[in-house]
């Protein structure tokens, strides 16, 4: 693909050939695509017009222009001006945008989309993920609308409607004592031995995470320009770092002159970079405590991969953002509230994004004037044991 550049080490540099490679042969560092942008934005792509939801900005994406996307009619998602929240906070502008309504009822839907494309593309017989629960359940319905086996690892406490969707869809579910970050291990040896796509919704995957770009790309059409703040739940960030390349494309594309600041929102039971946040730090260190939380979506202690929140940190500083880590009553608070507020039902680890507010209010980051894009990542009914 002549749009493709190569795949660059965040760490140290070093380009890649496009392969199915999932980090740096010289330091182990996480890969990022490098496209070829000039002949990209002076191509004509009203050809892709006619394709909806994310293929839309396909030329922006690891596919080639002649690849079947594998689709179930993921992104064009709503983006919600909430009265109810611009009151509650005293603020001027603050907007929801809503991924609980893609296909399987997460913004996953974007990156699996993308990855179980490139799948096809690259030939291979089966994938393979670590999951919290929304990666799975994407990966699942992707593979099976992909034609290819799908096996997944997840953490013993993952919610079981999130269990449920994926064992529908097909996909063979292995269950791991211990948290994400072990089911991150094991997947990887997995799809080693097999040779098959590893999915993994870290930065693991170089070709997944460009899917969540699309956000950016859809935030900007459908405001209208770029909101001073994005709030983004995070685990190791992936949607937050993506999101900001998106919004550096449109910058680079003319499109856009300011680029928006990004909030990255964890857990305080579970919140790593966020920590590293809070004592100004350059790298994120593991999660050494209980990382039992409501949020389980996101609760990920980046036990053996601690780089892959400094790349989150690292886009969160560069936009002079901030990380916010918000209680489990918070948490529950705001899921209710936005729930008989808004009509919107979201996961807990999405009303972090709305939790988010009222502590970036308390902290004196927002103005009164500011506009606000919170993202609701996922619903509440795939994870309903906390309401219970
Ligand atoms: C995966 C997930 C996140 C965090 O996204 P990352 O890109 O992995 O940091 C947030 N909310 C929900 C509901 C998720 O499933
Ligand atoms: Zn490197």
């Amino acid at each position: 693909m002549k749009k493709l550049k190569g795949l660059k080490c965040v760490s140290c540099g070093h380009v890649h050939a496009i392969e199915m490679i999932y980090e740096c042969e010289h330091c182990r560092g996480s890969l990022d695509i490098i496209y070829d942008y000039e002949s990209i934005f002076t191509e004509n792509v009203s050809d892709h017009i006619s394709e909806g939801g994310i293929w839309r900005h396909r030329s922006l994406l690891p596919i080639a222009a002649n690849t079947e996307a594998v689709s179930l009619g993921e992104g064009n998602t709503p983006l919600l001006r909430s009265t109810a929240l611009e009151v509650e906070f005293d603020q001027a502008e603050i907007l929801i945008k809503n991924e609980a309504v893609n296909p399987t009822l997460s913004f996953k839907d974007r990156p699996l989309a993308v990855a179980l494309t490139v799948a096809k593309q690259f030939g291979v017989e089966g994938v393979v993920t670590a999951s919290t629960g929304n990666t799975g359940v994407a990966a699942a319905a992707y593979a099976a609308r992909a034609g290819l086996p799908c096996r997944i690892y997840v953490p013993k406490g993952t919610p079981k409607e999130k269990l449920i969707m994926m064992e529908m869809y097909g996909a063979k579910i292995e269950l791991i004592e211990g948290t994400f970050s072990d089911a991150y291990l094991v997947s990887g040896q997995e799809a080693k031995k097999n040779g098959w796509f590893n999915l993994t919704s870290t930065f693991l995957n170089p070709y997944a995470i460009e899917g969540d770009k699309t956000l950016a790309y859809e935030i900007y059409e459908q405001y209208g320009g770029v909101p001073d703040w994005i709030i983004i739940p995070i685990g190791a960030g992936p949607l937050l770092v993506s999101c900001y390349k998106g919004f550096r494309e449109l910058q680079l594309a003319g499109k856009v002159a300011k680029l928006p600041r990004m909030v990255g929102v964890q857990a305080a039971n579970c919140a790593p970079t966020v920590q590293a946040f809070e004592k100004k730090l350059k790298e994120v260190e593991p999660w050494g405590y209980s990382n039992q939380t409501v949020a389980s979506g996101i609760a990920d202690p980046l036990t053996t991969y601690p780089q892959d929140g400094t790349r989150t940190l690292t886009t969160i500083y560069q936009s002079e953002g901030c990380g916010i880590a918000v209680s489990d009553e918070s948490i529950m608070h705001y899921q209710k509230w936005l729930a008989q507020k808004e009509g919107i039902f979201a996961e807990p680890s999405s009303a972090t994004a709305i939790a988010a507010i009222e502590v970036m209010k308390e902290k004196g980051f927002l103005q009164n004037g500011d506009s606000i894009v919170t993202v609701v990542t996922g619903h509440g009914l795939k994870d309903l044991k906390s309401i219970r």
